[in-house]
């Protein structure tokens, strides 16, 4: 629900134009879509990392579980 920015006045969101004074109404910016980061990454990256590690541990686990030849 923007306000004139001339005169104050609510305008309904569809108006382009105060209906008061014709003054053009400023576009309310549209909401930015809320990403869940963490330390600044999104989360995905940290499953990608957290799934990466866990498979070169594991794999290094299962190599030196094996017994030599
Ligand atoms: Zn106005």
């Amino acid at each position: 629900m923007p306000n004139c920015p001339n005169c104050g006045t609510w305008n309904p969101d569809d108006k382009t134009l105060c209906w008061r004074c014709q003054t053009e109404l400023p576009r309310p910016a549209p909401p930015k879509p809320k990403r869940q980061t963490i330390l600044g990454f999104p989360l995905w990256v940290w499953v990608a990392l957290l799934l990466f590690f866990a498979a070169t541990s594991l794999g290094q686990c299962f190599i030196s579980g094996i017994p030599p030849a």
